[in-house]
């Protein structure tokens, strides 16, 4: 468990969490604790290992001990949209929680990360969704929660490109009848590239799922891989004439969501983005340099 040293905390020090495994690499504690910090608010945030088929003991407990709510990362967060009380619409679409909310004895499940896509996708500048043709690189929790939310927002249609086919029918259902499988190619007449597997992270071994040859001006593509805070794509995309950004964004709004659903009070975005970011640069610094 970690918990912010820098307060004092006391018997009215209220506690939020994210569960998962692993979780000691989580960003959401520097995240939520800078948060916190920022809006003067009496809380702390901590990170609890909990183990694969124990997310209904935890969220039970999250009742019991009366926590602020809980942040819900791998493997919990299918587990977790049975275990709560009730799911938000989107949660239940998605049938997957990242934040849960207490309110009372009512446990909540919601899901943020689409619209803390959106949100960032907004922030930075990037095209309104609604009429967009849009390509996802992958099928899983994130490319699900994108697709959703993109078909939401009224894209005119959003494109799965997946390695496991029938994951890509699953992910590509989320968006009704705007939503199909396809093929990478179909990135060369897309307005929107979403790249959602962990192809291009540190450590990670995936080669290029999206062909970048294809890019060009006039275009946009959201890396939501953020560590590194550039990817490769990224630069490849702007060196194409493509806006790009990294998943930073999605990540501090998804974080920003569950932050004013727990507290009600609005997000300070700029302090969560500076708190990830240290962590993302920290971490970066401690790796050994790639020969
Ligand atoms: P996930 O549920 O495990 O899904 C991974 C997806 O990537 C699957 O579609 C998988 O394909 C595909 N994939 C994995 N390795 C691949 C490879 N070598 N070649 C081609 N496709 C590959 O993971 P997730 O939670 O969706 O996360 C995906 C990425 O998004 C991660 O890098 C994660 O860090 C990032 N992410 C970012 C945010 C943010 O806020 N920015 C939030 C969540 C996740 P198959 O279906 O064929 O296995």
């Amino acid at each position: 468990m970690t918990l912010s040293a820098d307060r004092a905390i006391s018997g009215r020090t209220a506690l939020a969490a994210v569960i998962g495994d692993p979780v000691t690499h989580s960003l959401s504690p520097a995240v939520q604790n800078a948060a916190f910090r920022a809006c003067g608010i009496d809380a702390v945030f901590a990170a609890f290992t909990v183990a694969a088929g124990r997310a209904a003991e935890a969220i039970a407990a999250t009742r019991t001990l009366g926590l602020v709510g809980l942040s819900v990362t791998m493997p919990h967060k299918e587990a977790a949209a049975t275990a709560v009380d009730r799911c938000s619409d989107t949660a239940a679409r998605l049938r997957a929680v990242n934040t849960v909310v207490r309110r009372g004895d009512l446990m909540i499940g919601e899901n943020t990360d689409g619209q803390g896509f959106l949100d960032s996708l907004q922030r930075s500048g990037g095209p309104d969704p609604a009429g967009a043709r849009c390509v996802v690189a992958g099928a899983g929790g994130a490319a699900r929660a994108v697709v959703l939310a993109l078909a939401d927002a009224g894209a005119a249609e959003v494109v799965v490109v997946n390695r496991t086919a029938a994951r890509a029918q699953v992910a590509a259902a989320l968006a009704g009848a705007r939503g199909r499988v396809g093929a990478g190619q179909e990135i060369a007449d897309a307005d929107l590239v979403v790249q959602a597997t962990p192809s291009g992270m540190a450590g990670h071994g995936a080669g290029a799922v999206i062909p970048v040859a294809l890019l060009g001006p006039g275009q946009t593509v959201v890396d939501l891989v953020y560590d590194p805070i550039e990817t490769a794509l990224v630069h490849e995309a702007r060196a194409r004439g493509a806006r790009a950004t990294g998943g930073l964004g999605m990540l501090v709004h998804q974080a920003a969501r569950a932050f004013t659903l727990w507290t009600g009070v609005e997000a300070p975005v700029e302090a969560m983005r500076a708190a990830a970011e240290a962590q993302i640069a920290a971490r970066t610094q401690s790796r050994p340099a790639e020969a």
